[in-house]
């Protein structure tokens, strides 16, 4: 669907006909009928386009991700179980034993081990660089073997920013795709491909669902890298596959080739699959994508310039600050300059206020879960990176003080009279 990003939010995906359900339709049905044994034989050989077993591919599912194409500016995309299967695909479909592949350090800690510990088991080497180090050491990383270059346009829970046009051009340079996971802008403040990223990856689990309700991913392709060009370095894309009677991807599918093979052959065998319901409420969630966004970063705004100005408060990191180092560096890339509605802080006295302020909390909650409608907490250095030293947390750009403060959409004057009482509370 053409349109603006609010208008695709609401109506984007789903387009009955005459006569069909308004809403989307979950088709809750693990297989599909066919007339006769042909038009179900040229499905298993790809001749034509069509369903026959959810965990290829489902309509709720297909529809889901149509909208979610639409909102990147992609041409492809796909859903997946789990935000961690889509960065998993993303990179698995292009990269196998004996590859290496670059990622920023400070990434979601879950995306870091499947990098730095899954995938290593299963042959695939990752280098980590710092995302803001210079283009020159960003260009001694590259290996023959290297296949992608991967960032979070704002890491979770760091808050750094990926100058997106700058490791495209490093991407394209040494002829890899950039792939970016863009989970807390959302397209609603960043589009990634309008700066040269070639594949987005989301954790559906945050903003788009948005009610903390599903687990999810998805992984859109912009259709803009060009695999023949760097043939024999993608020929999983370029060369026949055995397991699909000797078809190219590319050759069958030109912008198309990504995103299929990542269905026919990565879903087909390893099967990580969004289950239909849960498909029909992230579509729930997208329908108010773009109001929860804007009230998300307006509240989270008021939040960080109240936080600014405590005394008890050690430091603020959110990009829409003008102190912040990656303010001109959101400006330019985020709609409005407008990030997220995550927040990080620290407090004076270190690890320990962090928890006495936390634990005083009323209104935001202490959860795991981060980018969700109610306003939410957590202290990474005692909970998801507990098992780091303080200097490992370091390393990992986690100050052992930090606090990701994720910002709800209730009234700003409530989340920021809670956070002044547990102030209160911590420095009694
Ligand atoms: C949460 C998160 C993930 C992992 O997603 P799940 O849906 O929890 O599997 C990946 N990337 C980022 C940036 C995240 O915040």
């Amino acid at each position: 669907m053409k349109g603006n990003l609010s208008t695709i939010c609401v109506q984007g995906g789903w387009q009955p006909k005459s006569g069909e359900p308004r809403v989307l339709p979950i088709y809750q049905s693990t297989t599909f009928k066919y007339d006769t044994t042909e038009q179900m034989a040229d499905l298993f050989d790809l001749k034509t386009n069509g369903y026959f077993y959810t965990r290829l591919q489902n309509p709720t599912n297909d529809i889901v991700a149509s909208k979610i194409a639409d909102l990147e500016g992609g041409v492809a995309a796909m859903l997946t179980s789990s935000g961690q299967a889509a960065n998993f695909y993303a990179i698995f479909n292009i990269c196998e034993a004996g590859d290496h592949f670059i990622s920023t350090t400070s990434i979601y800690g879950g995306t870091y081990n499947l990098f730095a510990v899954t995938m290593k088991k299963l042959g695939i080497d990752v280098t980590f660089i710092d995302a803001d180090s210079s283009e020159e050491e960003i260009d001694k990383t590259f290996r023959p073997n290297t296949k992608a270059l991967f960032g979070e346009t704002i890491a979770n829970p760091v808050l750094s920013v990926l100058d997106i046009e700058k490791f495209a051009r490093i991407a394209h340079k040494h002829g890899v795709p950039l792939i970016v996971d863009n989970t807390f802008p959302t397209p609603i403040n960043c589009r990634p491909f309008e700066f040269g990223a070639d594949i987005v990856t989301h954790s559906t689990t945050k903003y788009m669902d948005g009610h903390a309700l599903t687990v999810g991913g998805c992984i859109v392709d912009s259709g803009n890298f060009d695999w023949e060009a760097q043939h024999d370095k993608f020929k999983g894309l370029t060369e026949p596959d055995p397991s699909y009677h000797g078809l190219a991807y590319y050759n069958s599918f030109g912008k198309g080739a990504y995103i299929t093979k990542a269905t026919v052959q990565l879903m087909r065998d390893l099967g990580s699959i969004q289950s239909p319901q849960n498909a029909f409420l992230i579509n729930l969630g997208l329908e108010t994508l773009h109001l929860r966004m804007s009230r998300h970063c307006e509240n989270a705004k008021k939040v960080a310039e109240y936080l600014e100005t405590q005394d008890q408060v050690a430091w603020v990191n959110y990009s829409s600050l003008k102190s912040s180092k990656y303010y001109e560096l959101a400006q330019k890339q985020f709609v409005n300059g407008a990030s997220c509605g995550v927040v990080t802080f620290g407090l004076k006295g270190g690890k320990e206020k962090s928890i006495k302020f936390m634990d005083s909390l009323k209104l935001a909650c202490i959860v795991t879960h981060v980018a969700d409608a109610r306003t939410s907490v957590l202290h990474p250095a005692s909970h998801t990176h507990r098992q780091l030293s303080d200097e490992q947390l370091i390393e990992a750009g986690i100050q052992p003080d930090l606090i990701r403060f994720s910002v709800g959409i209730e009234d700003a004057n409530d989340i920021i009279a809670d956070i002044e009482q547990a102030l209160a509370c911590a420095y009694k």
